[in-house]
This record gives structure tokens, C-alpha cells and sequence, in this order.
């Protein structure tokens, strides 16, 4: 396939004004998706294969900040990871306006998909099926069932540092769905990777970053989030 001709203003006001306060991208993740575009689509290519280091080092950021960014562009599917191994990663890149969790319009406006639409409350019949990252506000119902803590080791996380977790990683075929995805800090995600929660718990616990009552605690509201007992 191969990519359309860019219209260069439009990119970038799509990019400004609706992409990046939608999808609520941090600093770091604006400027990984603008540097990883500049070298595909923008130069007609679909794919790109970049090594984290490079490009961190280009972009005067350290390892774990990109290789964060990354993962949460492929969760909000501005691009998509199709490979990752030991020599990079290899990326296809989304335009905003192919980017599912937003609708644009020929003149840039955005409409909000979906049956929740922007208001976030999608009726209990399609709460189930819904997918908590299509849109901006659903993600933020995720982060306030949280309350502003971390899911896994509780502590307070700001907005700039915290993100959504799959339990069950997306690897192993977990969903999008309120059931799978949680509020945590940045460090407990990267720490986490692709390992089963309840054993992330138990480490945190062995660390003794939670109390013995905490870690009950926390397995059980695992088991509740499974069993659709923690709705947003
Ligand atoms: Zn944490």
C-alpha cells in the first residue's frame, strides 16, 4: 500500500489541535509520534524500524520514556507494533486521520466515535463490548475508578505520570474492556511488562512496597475487576 500524499498544514494542524488532546498524549508521547512520522509517512514510507536508543538519542530523552511512548501510541493505534526484538522496532505508522479512536472531517474537526460518545457513560447493554481506549473520555473513566492511585502499588500518581494497563497484556490477548484495563503509575507499568498481575503484586509485596493487608486486598480487587465487580 502506499501512503497518499501529504497535505502538510492539515497534518499539522490535525496533529495539534485534535490528535494530541484527544488521545491526552504527554509531551514525550507527541514528540516520539512527530519524529517516528517525520521518517515514515511523511518521506511516502508506511513502515518504519528504529531502535528505542536512536531514537531517544536524537530526541535528547532517555531509554524508558520512549520505549513508554511507543507501547502507548500502539495502545491508542496511532501506529501499530508489528515486531520488536532485539534490533528494534518495527512500527506501521498511523495519520491522525486513520487513527480509530478519532473520527476527523475533510476540514480537520473532530467528531467523538462510539456509543459513549464524548459524555464517557456508555448504557450498561453496550458496556461489555465497549473499548476503554477509543476515546479520551473513556479513558479517563478508567483513571477516576482509580481515584488517582496507582492499581497495583497504590500510590498517588498524577496525571502526567500515570497510564492504562492491560492486566492481562495484550500479548496474551487481553481486551480493552473496563474488566482488563487499569489506572497505574508509569513505573509499576514498565515494571509489570508482560508478567501476570497477581505475581506484579506479590513482588511488590516482596519489596515491601505493600503491606500484607494491602496485597489482600489488591488480589481481590483483581478478582473483582475480572468479575466485572469494578465498573467505571
Ligand atoms: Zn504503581
Amino acid at each position: 500500500m502506499k501512503p497518499k500524499k501529504l497535505n502538510p498544514g492539515l497534518l499539522w494542524m490535525q496533529f495539534e489541535d485534535v490528535l494530541a488532546p484527544r488521545l491526552g498524549l504527554t509531551v514525550f508521547d507527541r514528540a516520539v509520534y512527530s519524529h517516528l512520522l517525520r521518517h515514515s509517512l511523511v518521506v511516502g514510507k508506511l513502515r518504519l524500524q528504529f531502535s528505542v536508543m536512536s531514537v531517544a538519542a536524537k530526541l535528547g530523552l532517555s531509554n524508558g520514556p520512549v520505549r513508554q511512548a511507543v507501547r502507548r501510541l500502539d495502545e491508542l493505534g496511532a501506529l501499530r507494533l508489528l515486531e520488536r526484538s532485539k534490533t528494534g522496532h518495527l512500527v506501521e505508522m498511523r495519520l491522525p486521520e486513520n487513527i480509530r479512536a478519532i473520527r476527523l472531517h475533510k476540514n480537520g474537526a473532530s467528531t467523538a466515535v462510539g456509543a459513549a460518545g464524548s459524555a464517557g457513560e456508555p448504557p450498561a447493554s453496550t458496556l461489555e463490548a465497549t473499548d476503554f481506549l477509543k476515546t479520551w473520555a473513556l479513558r479517563k473513566a478508567i483513571h477516576d475508578r482509580e481515584r488517582g492511585a496507582c492499581f497495583y502499588c497504590l500510590r498517588r500518581t498524577p496525571a502526567n505520570v500515570r497510564c492504562l494497563d492491560h492486566v492481562v497484556p495484550r500479548v496474551r490477548f487481553g481486551r480493552n474492556s473496563y474488566r482488563n484495563l487499569v489506572s497505574c503509575c508509569i513505573e509499576c507499568n514498565t515494571r509489570k511488562g508482560d508478567r501476570p498481575a497477581a505475581d506484579f503484586l506479590r513482588t511488590l509485596y516482596r519489596l515491601g512496597r505493600l503491606t500484607p493487608a494491602e496485597l489482600d486486598a489488591r488480589l481481590r480487587a483483581l478478582k473483582d475487576l475480572a468479575a466485572g465487580k469494578r465498573r467505571p
